[in-house]
């Protein structure tokens, strides 16, 4: 989880970032608020340096800077879920701002009864003023206590939505980074993923490495059992991949009947083993065809391995893995290929 800030600390993050909102030149929609979110809480130094570095100055931000920074150091939200927020949002700062407005009309109106009396006070032979002047006062004292507690009801219920809704920015930000089909991560995230492992990589040092995967023939799945069954298909394969990698490793699904598996830290010798055991797991597993009630085996997966080379991209790298990946299919498919460093595939 991205964020675990309490309902106090968090209202104090909203109340700083609504400052930083109602200075720029953007509007005060769910973007700005979680750019803003980020940048107060100081849980994103990336999007804390790029900030910075574009208010210089007094520098205000747009609209465009500010989806810009949001799309480059923040997920992508859903437009329907970015509106809902949205909506949500404009309603807290509108109902805020009403009540202090009221509180504030009220004050005005009180401070018109302190001169009256004041000048009641100065006018000692006019008692009848005074007495008037006077009950001035008590109305007006229960009509301002009246707004205080209107206005402090409404900001603790403020506080309260405000918490609701990061709860809803943070779901609707990690359902961003999963495949819905398989569960897995994304292409998003192991983007990420893969951003934040090169980013630790040093040189001389074990790994990382990344597995390349391709289930077998499933045109063939599609086309015998239909498209429901490949759907189930990908869904056990999803589910193979999460259970024999854990901790810092990120299985994804990389498109279509494609999967990923980066792994951190890892020697070329260790990816291949894991990479043997997800493939002897996947062709000994079977799945259920709910038409006909009986399970299908013979669904295999054929995979490339590939250990980062120093100074390599991640593009380098995967089209590595993917080309050992495309050996192993030549070579017969269900089996494992190791991506050698003269890019001539060796079978393991
Ligand atoms: P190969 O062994 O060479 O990989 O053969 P293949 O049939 O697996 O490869 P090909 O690229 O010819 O076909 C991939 C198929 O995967 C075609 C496409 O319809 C299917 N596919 C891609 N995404 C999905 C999906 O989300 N669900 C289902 N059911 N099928 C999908
Ligand atoms: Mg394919
Ligand atoms: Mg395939």
């Amino acid at each position: 989880m991205r964020y675990r800030d309490d309902i106090q600390q968090s209202a104090e993050y909203l109340r700083l970032a609504l400052q930083h909102m109602t200075r720029q030149a953007a509007g005060l929609h769910p973007v700005s608020y979680a750019v803003w979110y980020d940048y107060v809480a100081g849980v994103n130094p990336a999007l804390k340096k790029a900030v910075e570095e574009l208010t210089k100055g007094g520098n205000r931000l747009n609209d465009e800077a500010t989806y810009e920074l949001y799309d480059r150091y923040i997920a992508d939200i859903s437009d329907e879920s970015s509106q809902r927020i949205s909506a949500r949002i404009e309603r807290i700062v509108a109902d805020v701002a009403e009540s202090t407005a009221r509180a504030g009309d009220q004050a005005s109106t009180f401070g018109g009864a302190l001169e009256r009396c004041s000048e009641a006070i100065a006018r000692p032979q006019d008692p009848g003023a005074m007495t008037d002047a006077l009950q001035d006062i008590r109305s007006n004292t229960q009509a301002m206590r009246g707004a205080i507690d209107t206005l402090q009801a409404r900001l603790e219920a403020s506080q309260r939505e405000a918490a609701e809704l990061k709860q809803e920015v943070h779901r609707v930000r990690e359902e961003a980074l999963v495949d819905a089909l398989t569960g897995l991560a994304n292409r998003r995230a192991l983007d990420r993923a893969f951003e934040a492992c090169l980013a630790g990589v040093q040189e001389g040092g074990a790994g990382p490495c990344l597995l390349m995967l391709d289930i077998d023939h499933f045109k063939r799945v599609n086309d015998t059992y239909g498209h429901l069954f490949g759907d189930k298909v990908l869904q056990a394969v999803g589910k193979a991949l999460q259970a024999n990698v854990k901790g810092k490793d990120t299985a994804a699904r990389f498109g279509g009947e494609e999967f990923a598996v980066l792994l951190p830290g890892t020697l070329l010798d260790g990816a291949t083993c894991l990479a043997e055991t997800l493939r002897a797991t996947i062709a000994a597993g079977r799945v259920r065809n709910l038409n006909s009630n009986e399970t299908v085996g013979n669904i295999t997966i054929s995979i490339g391995v590939a250990s980062y080379l120093d100074g390599e991209t991640t593009v380098d790298l995967v089209a590595r893995a993917d080309r050992a990946l495309y050996a192993a299919k030549t070579l017969g498919r269900n089996r494992v290929s190791v991506a050698g460093r003269d890019e001539q595939p060796a079978v393991a």
